[in-house]
């Protein structure tokens, strides 16, 4: 046996920070990407620019790896499903990702393992949404008129950082998501504390890791702060938490690393909002905090390797996105964000700066939250443009 060849399926960010975490393991990469341009294309030596929904590209670009894996969830099954039937070993296989594609049978194979999740089904048409809001208003016994009671709408394939969900309050607001002609999911809609993230890393042979849970912030629909571990979260909670993303990825055959993007609810429940299986936003903070990275392990699990520790170096870590802004010339902030915080890093992924959109995030950890929080935040503001001192 020598050394592996991954082949991973994406040029993004996260195929590029994972190729870096298997360079001192001496692991092999082969990359298919959208353009030469891509994150991930950058840095990686073997890349094939393709297109991941045509079958021959992806057959093609399988032969000569010892596996395949993903930065992003949407390969088309069928096309994985054929890999396999060829005896491509992907990782995760297509009957775990199906369930972070598709969130119609996310929920339903959820409810069926008896995971708690917002109240759901698929509607037809908007007068099957105003339905499905009386029903929630019946079931609480409230008096509530069905108008203005809000109902999320969600294309149950295709949608990220917010893309492709809805807060609706009225039969006529409904009308947009059917228009792409995609099934639409109907969900309660949370009146949730905060977002927690609960990652879990599971192995062919069935081992399994839990990194802590962590708390993860929003701004306009976008991850913009994660905080590990998650502040003020009962050790009965967290725990529980990690339970259920144990059993997710047990009970779904996830390989890899599993994201359960939970929300947490006032009377202290958590519901499971979705699921990636790759690395994820969420768990960026691992590669500076935790013993493992996120990434590390995430190849470690797709080789079937033993998998690494996950525990937490320092009390608190915390992760800021840094998106794009009005100043294109990122570089020129490390002089002052270096010097200011010396257990700093910055993660940058070779994207240009446009405006909102995630070019980067630093990392840092310290003993004292609200210390720590002011540190990343004002790393990810400054490098962004946004403050000036
Ligand atoms: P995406 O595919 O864009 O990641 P999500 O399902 O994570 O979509 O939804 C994006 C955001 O919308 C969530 O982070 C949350 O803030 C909000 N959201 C989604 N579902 C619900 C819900 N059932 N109740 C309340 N808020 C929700």
């Amino acid at each position: 046996m020598t050394f592996p060849v991954i082949g991973m399926v994406g040029g993004g960010q996260l195929a590029r920070m994972t190729h870096e975490a298997g360079i001192p393991l001496g692991i092999r990469f082969k990359l298919l990407s959208d353009t030469p341009q891509d994150s991930a294309a950058q840095v990686v030596r073997d890349v094939v620019v393709g297109d991941y929904r045509d079958l021959d590209t992806l057959r093609d670009f399988a032969r000569g790896c010892d596996v395949i894996t993903f930065d992003h969830e949407h390969v088309p099954t069928e096309h994985l499903r054929a890999l396999e039937a060829e005896g491509i070993p992907v990782r995760p296989g297509p009957d775990a990702l199906v369930h972070a594609q598709d969130k119609g049978v996310m929920r339903a194979r959820l409810s069926e393992i008896g995971i708690p999740c917002p109240r759901h089904r698929i509607v037809a048409d908007p007068a099957d949404v105003a339905r499905f809001a009386r029903e929630g208003a019946a079931r609480e016994g409230a008096a509530r008129e069905e108008e203005g009671r809000p109902v999320v709408l969600k294309t149950v394939r295709g949608g990220y950082d917010g893309k492709g969900v809805w807060v609706v309050s009225s039969e006529a607001e409904a009308a947009e998501p059917f228009r792409a002609g995609v099934p639409v999911l109907a969900e309660e809609k949370v009146d949730y504390v905060r977002e927690l993230a609960a990652n879990v890393v599971r192995s062919p042979h069935g081992q399994a890791v839990a990194y802590p849970v962590v708390e993860s912030i929003q701004v306009d629909g976008v991850c913009d702060t994660v905080i590990a571990p998650a502040p003020g979260l009962s050790p009965e909670l967290s725990a529980h938490a990690q339970e259920m993303a144990l059993t997710i990825a047990r009970e779904l055959g996830v390989i890899g690393h599993l994201a359960v993007e939970l929300f947490e609810t006032r009377d202290g429940r958590v519901l499971v909002n979705e699921l990636a299986m790759r690395p994820h936003n969420s768990g960026h903070w691992t590669q500076d905090g935790a013993v493992t990275s996120q990434f590390a392990n995430h190849l470690r699990a797709v080789l079937d390797l033993p998998l690494g520790d996950p525990r937490p170096r320092a009390p608190w870590t915390v992760m800021a996105n840094v998106l794009g802004g009005d100043y294109p010339d990122m570089y020129q902030g490390y002089l002052h964000c270096m010097a200011r915080d010396p257990r700093l890093k910055i993660h940058m992924y070779g994207k240009d700066v446009k405006p909102g959109r995630k070019v980067g995030h630093v990392n840092t950890y310290g003993d004292d939250l609200a210390d720590v929080r002011e540190r990343a935040a004002h790393a990810a503001a400054y490098l962004r443009g946004t403050i000036t001192e």
